[in-house]
């Protein structure tokens, strides 16, 4: 009788004459790549894919090369048509990717790009499917969920293990066990965990234990419920991750132990933190990472000096974090202003600067509908600073503008960014170029002075879906200017973009005459990608989005130069 080993290496097996159905790329290795794979029970947004990233950190800084996925259950087939009010913002990775916004946690914590590769929704896996299905790849079969769409799911965790050559390969399921959307990838992993063999997968199940005021005690038995459902899947959890607002009693994780056959020393508690960069810390403290080693027969791998030199560094980092540090108020101007997972990287990239510079940055958010020049001074009287992020449409723009100007005549820190950089050339070209019908074709189509137009490249394929230049391209700095100071004096720099309009190339002379300095364009096209005005004691906008690449040990230079300008201002 054939096994599943054998059966390994005969990958794709489709001839109908058996069961299996387990197609491989070209020379991966069964057993090889670990994987540590994390589920959400009770709710969603707890935090999968911060615990995991935490972890996943612990494993790099040992030595160990890791590579996160997450494994959407939504059917569309990148989030770039997602509405970051319902779902958090768009993370734009190098290779143009509109990922979920957790790419951005992960990006952040390993410090490290990351690609397509490492983000997969439904709709990618049952596109593939449907392909396959066409082409005749299935050979008569009928298509099923299993073995097909979990093969298939399988079969991009295995490309993944096997083209980045992953020691560990971290998979973040959407969602919570029991979505009717993501029983397949719960599936595929209970099939995974049994073709790879012993020591190969750990299942984490992350839960939340209730605390309700009415009670004052911690209650176990939604998570209990929870790792249930889980078990009723087939898959026994390695480590269940407690989530709660206050550190998990030793009674509650006696409770959940014995109710799902977890050692009670991997039932951890990941209660709320000032910072989720202390969080690798608290899973350090636990042992999970040692824990997590063992399980997978990974103990000889690593290098110990490594993480002490890693650990320091980044510990250099997190003291900071409970220093007392000067406060600041940051404004920032925007739509989605009640939900501030749509303005997640821009947080991020203010915290890392803050804590670097030693500035405690709130943050005022400023709904711009009414907003006008004569009561802008209301708004912005009591912020240091002032940011306009990016956004599409028409709403509170007028607004916006007003705040730009305010910015800009009062020497109030600005940035700027991509809307917020088109904002700032409208505004110029408006109240210091007199061009009074100055705007963007995208607020009003039919404007007079166009100052801010669609691509020529993305005119010709609008309409289309996913019609914007988008993803990392270089910038070409020019010497002497505030851009070139804060990037270290380069001169060809590396920025993400997600937008469809730009500067229109026939004002960029009128604009410069009149004091504007773009200090950043792009090689080979006249596409501006930074502006600055000297004189000002901080004015810079960019068509980029610098906040997706800022990270804890090496914040971004932009906002760097915010919070610095900001602080100088509130502390002269
Ligand atoms: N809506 C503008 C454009 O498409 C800005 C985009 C953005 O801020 N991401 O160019």
């Amino acid at each position: 009788m054939k096994n599943a080993n054998t059966l390994l290496s005969s990958a794709g097996d489709t001839s109908g004459e058996n069961e299996y159905f387990i197609p491989m790329p070209k020379g991966y290795q069964k057993g090889k790549t670990k994987y540590i794979i994390v589920m959400g029970t009770v709710m969603s947004g707890l935090g999968k894919g911060i615990f995991s990233s935490c972890l996943a950190k612990l494993l790099l800084d040992k030595g160990l090369k890791v590579s996160p996925i997450k494994l959407e259950g939504y059917l569309n087939v990148d989030s770039g048509t997602l509405n970051p009010f319902r779902h958090g913002e768009v993370f734009v990775l190098d290779d143009g990717m509109e990922c979920d916004m957790d790419l951005g946690t992960y990006e952040r914590m390993l410090d490290h790009d990351l690609s397509r590769l490492n983000f997969c929704t439904s709709g990618q896996i049952y596109n593939s499917v449907l392909n396959k299905e066409r082409h005749g790849d299935y050979l008569g079969r009928d298509v099923q969920m299993i073995p097909h769409v979990t093969g298939e799911v399988k079969l991009r965790l295995r490309t993944l293990a096997h083209d980045s050559r992953a020691d560990v390969v971290f998979v973040e399921i959407g969602g919570t066990v029991g979505d009717l959307e993501n029983a397949f990838y719960i599936e595929a992993m209970r099939e995974l965990a049994y073709e790879e063999g012993p020591n190969s997968c750990c299942f984490v199940a992350l839960t939340y234990i209730l605390e309700p005021n009415t009670l004052g005690e911690q209650k176990s038995k939604a998570a209990q419920l929870g790792i249930r459902e889980l078990m009723q899947s087939g898959v026994q959890p390695n480590i269940v991750a407690c989530r709660c607002s206050n550190p998990v009693s030793e009674k509650v994780r006696q409770k959940i132990s014995v109710y799902s056959n977890v050692p009670i020393n991997r039932v951890v508690s990941i209660h709320d933190s000032a910072s989720i960069y202390t969080i690798p810390a608290m899973l350090r403290e636990a042992g999970l990472d040692f824990e997590v080693l063992r399980m997978l027969k990974l103990e000889d791998k690593i290098n110990l000096r490594k993480e002490r030199d890693e650990w320091a560094k980044w510990c250099s980092f997190t003291d900071k974090i409970s220093q007392t540090k000067k406060p600041l108020t940051i404004g920032i101007t925007g739509k989605y202003t009640s939900v501030r997972d749509s303005y997640a990287s821009i947080i991020n990239a203010l915290e890392h600067a803050g804590i670097t510079l030693g500035g405690d940055v709130n943050i005022k958010w400023i709904e711009t509908t009414n907003v006008n020049d004569g009561n802008a001074a209301e708004y912005l009287r009591d912020v240091d600073g002032i940011i306009v992020p990016g956004g599409f449409g028409v709403r509170g723009t007028e607004g916006k503008i007003s705040c730009v100007k305010y910015a800009r005549v009062n020497n109030l820190p600005y940035l700027g960014i991509c809307l917020g950089f088109q904002i700032a050339v409208i505004e110029y070209a408006r109240n210091v170029c007199g061009l009074k019908d100055a705007n963007s074709t995208e607020i009003e189509p039919n404007c007079k002075e166009p100052v801010i137009n669609i691509l020529p490249e993305q005119k010709k394929i609008e309409g289309l879906g996913g019609n914007m230049r988008l993803g990392g391209y270089d910038v070409i700095l020019k010497p002497q200017t505030l851009a070139w100071e804060l990037f270290g004096k380069s001169e060809r720099i590396r920025m993400r973009f997600r937008h469809r309009y730009e500067v229109d190339p026939r004002y960029i002379e009128k604009l410069e005459k009149a004091g504007m300095v773009f200090s950043g364009k792009a090689p080979n096209y006249p596409i501006m990608q930074i502006l600055e005005l000297p004189g000002h004691p901080y004015f810079i906008g960019t068509q980029a989005h610098p906040c997706l690449t800022s990270r804890p040990l090496r914040p971004q230079p932009m906002f760097l130069g915010l919070v610095a300008a900001s602080l100088r201002k509130k502390y002269p």
